[in-house]
């Protein structure tokens, strides 16, 4: 090979980009390039292969192999030395190409007589479009330069396929490619609201509109300047009196500035230039490349350094543009996209033109997340990949109740949320309404409405919803949601948080319910034929003692001074239970030997969804100071029906007679052992549901806290002596649903039902 400085590559690419520019068809073209390429690098061969369907990498044109061929030979990923390109996205160099365990024959290629092979991806955004080849009978090894040259082909390549230069991209038949498609995303909900508008990017990727280097030289002090250049205002960041950053920040921009100093790192740009690439088209080319080593890791340390140089990435492709500042202008209805942001730069966007924030990384308790909000901002975060793909202006929909982020939306989507974003707009009035009127009833019984949650961020819709407390905080989502087990000091700062929130209204903890469908990522768990039936929630705190009495200390040394409420979940059996109890009394009697604050007052509750439960109510109650229903678990197991399974988790109703009959017989014999029982389960909150329950006789209920309002608004307008003969009646009957006779029932009497 010449050297490639002296214009091998940097000749090629020109002619690349001048048969792009005729007014041939895409085949046509496709056929000059890979002839211009093979003579170009000195090689028999030069084959491309796209990526269709079902990653399936399809021979698209070819100089050297038989053109019989082309359009028929498909490699499926990972087969044969093309498919294990595409799939390890990582060039192949050898020598003795069919002597390589790979190497898959075909005979329709006429390949026989070539020994060496060179194979690199065509790649762009992480995403792998083909597979560029290059083959020689002599069998030998291509060196460095030519493998760089030919990665430096394929990266042309890419971008002139994937912005459909070459034929438009649908041709591919693979969606997954189109740059254009719709894309739906799913991250965590991190603050509500429904958000329609206009993707900006944050620090956008600044376009490479020029890949290919008139003056090699001239682009490498160009690229040597700008990382100058970048050095400097990240050494300035450090001793800026205006930012003044003291601790974490500061031990943060520190290790920032190692990273633009990183040797090995300016070393991978400049050798990307020397290749023929512009300096931009050279950080581009290296960022490419560092994404994919690191996304095939899966380390998270090593991820979180890639978030670095992409930053700095992006910095650097700023000082090469002349561009320092970031862009901050808005247009009417914008949607902030982007990896990561701080909370000024939030409020440096203002309010006023902002709809929606959409992150890759962001923590529930960051900053931004607090900020957005405190200013109202829809918010979705954690949704991997949305920065690489979104495009200013990109139209987007963001839900920021259920964490969806629907990227180039097609129209019946938008006007799918148009909708639930009116009706929102119409339920939060009216929840505004009757936040502060009491759940009474029209015959003056008082209900008690109280909010399921378990995470931090579910606490401001306390005071949102106007719930009267909370009736199941799910402590193991908190274990659920940590790459570790939570310390003990860490569990109760967090349980403490929650009952500061809730001031004088009562939390009801319920101990970890894990197992089933809601397993830990770290520790071993084992596959179980049947996880709702497995070792779950007090089987393993039975068994893993360890784990309750630590949970246990953490809820005790929280609710010093203050009454504390503890339910158990999964209570099969009242001997589980006493033993359970029995170690929460060994956690009091060590704080008490200890001389440890206690709670003023511990209550210990067992929840109701094993059926075995229902027929020892009366002994139960002589060692729980109350009990829950868990309806989810407990219509699953009466029911046999599995909640996590769409094809039958619907199948009986909750307003089935012997759902109802079933709760009517649990109300009546805790009633005659004189005993508290409540519910907790989904069907709390939704009117029709909670209509008839009342009317069973429930008095409490705990729910979403976006259901507090429709439920309340339901409450105030029922007659409970009404419903209670009327719901009375229908326990009787066989139909397989009542909630036909309850939903006339309501229009009759007028009850309200949203
Ligand atoms: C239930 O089973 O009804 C319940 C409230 O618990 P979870 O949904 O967390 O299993
Ligand atoms: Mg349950």
């Amino acid at each position: 090979m010449p050297n490639v400085l002296a214009g091998g590559p940097r000749i090629l690419l020109r002619r690349l980009r001048e048969i792009m520019a005729e007014p041939a068809s895409a085949q046509a073209r496709l056929d000059k390039l890979v002839m211009v390429i093979a003579s170009n690098m000195v090689a028999e061969v030069c084959s491309i292969y796209l990526r269709r369907a079902s990653n399936v990498y399809e021979l698209f044109a070819t100089e050297g192999l038989n053109r019989g061929a082309v359009h028929r030979t498909r490699m499926k990923q990972g087969e044969g030395l093309v498919g294990l390109v595409g799939e390890t996205a990582e060039p192949i160099n050898l020598s003795d190409a069919p002597s390589h365990p790979h190497f898959s024959y075909r005979p329709e290629t006429g390949e026989d007589p070539y020994r060496s092979f060179l194979g690199v991806p065509i790649v762009r955004g992480g995403q792998v479009y083909g597979v560029l080849t290059v083959q020689n009978r002599t069998a030998r090894l291509y060196d460095e330069e030519e493998v760089e040259a030919l990665q430096t082909v394929a990266m042309v390549l890419a971008e002139i396929v994937a912005h459909g230069g070459l034929f438009d991209t649908s041709e591919l038949d693979e969606p997954e490619l189109r740059a254009d498609r719709p894309r739906a995303f799913r991250g965590e909900p991190l603050s509500d609201g429904i958000a329609i508008g206009r993707v900006v990017l944050h620090e956008p990727r600044v376009k490479v509109e020029r890949l290919i280097a008139d003056d090699p030289q001239f682009e490498l002090a160009r690229l040597d300047k700008a990382l100058d250049q970048l050095r400097a205002s990240v050494d300035q960041m450090l001793t800026s009196t205006e930012l003044d950053l003291t601790g974490e920040s500061r031990e943060v921009i520190e290790a920032y500035r190692l990273f633009a100093q990183d040797q090995g790192w300016r070393q991978k740009l400049r050798d990307a230039v020397r290749t023929g690439l512009t300096a931009e088209a050279a950080v581009e080319r290296v960022q490419d490349e560092l994404r994919l080593r690191i996304a095939r890791t899966g380390d998270t340390m090593l991820r979180e350094r890639l978030h670095d140089f992409e930053d700095l990435a992006r910095r650097l492709q700023r000082h090469l543009d002349g561009n320092v500042e970031p862009q901050r202008e808005l247009t009417k209805d914008s949607v902030i996209v982007g990896r990561a942001m701080g909370p000024a730069e939030l409020l440096d966007y203002g309010r006023e033109r902002l709809t929606g924030l959409v992150l890759e990384e962001v923590a529930p308790t960051s900053h931004v997340a607090i900020v957005a909000r405190a200013m109202g901002i829809p918010l979705v975060g954690n949704v991997e990949g949305i920065a690489d793909n979104a495009r200013a202006g990109d139209l987007i929909v963001v839900d920021g109740e259920t964490g969806e982020a629907q990227l180039r939306a097609p129209p019946e989507v938008v006007r799918a949320f148009n909708t639930r974003r009116s009706l929102r707009e119409q339920r939060a009035a009216q929840m505004a309404q009757v936040r502060d009127l009491p759940a009474v009833t029209r015959d003056g019984v008082h209900i008690k409405l109280m909010m399921n949650a378990g995470l931090l961020i579910d606490l401001p819709h306390l005071k949102e919803s106007g719930a009267d407390g909370i009736g199941l905080f799910r402590t193991e989502l908190q274990f659920m949601i940590g790459e570790t087990m939570p310390r003990l000091s860490d569990q109760i700062a967090f349980y403490k948080r929650v009952i500061d929130a809730a001031g004088d209204r009562p939390v009801v903890f319920r101990t970890l319910d894990l197992g089933g469908d809601k397993v830990l990522p770290y520790g071993r768990w084992e596959r179980e034929k049947n996880p709702a039936l497995g070792w779950r929630a007090l089987r393993i705190a039975l068994d893993r003692p360890a784990l309750l009495r630590y949970q246990v200390r953490a809820l005790l040394c929280a609710s010093a001074g203050q009454p504390l409420r503890i339910l158990l979940p999964m209570v099969s059996d009242v001997a589980e239970f006493n033993l359970a109890r029995a170690l929460i009394d060994r956690e009091l009697e060590r704080g008490r030997l200890l001389a440890q604050p206690q709670p003023k007052q511990t209550f210990v509750g067992a929840m109701l969804e094993v059926p075995a439960l229902m027929f020892m109510l009366p002994q139960i109650l002589r060692s729980a100071d109350f009990v829950s229903i868990g309806s989810n678990d407990l219509l699953q197991f009466v029911f046999a029906m599995d909640r996590t399974n769409p094809r039958v988790s619907r199948r009986y109703d909750a307003l089935n007679p012997a759902a109802l009959t079933l709760i009517r017989q649990i109300i009546r014999s805790a009633a005659d052992a004189g005993g508290d029982v409540s519910l907790c389960g989904e069907i709390a909150g939704r009117p029709l549901e909670a209509m008839a329950l009342v009317g069973l006789g429930l008095r409490t209920l705990s729910m979403q806290p976006a259901n507090i309002g429709p439920v309340k608004m339901m409450v105030r307008s029922i007659d409970t002596r009404e419903v209670g003969e009327f719901v009375e009646r229908l326990c009787g009957r066989t139909d397989h649903s009542l909630r036909t006779r309850l939903t006339a029932f309501a229009a009759e009497r007028g009850v309200i039902l949203k």
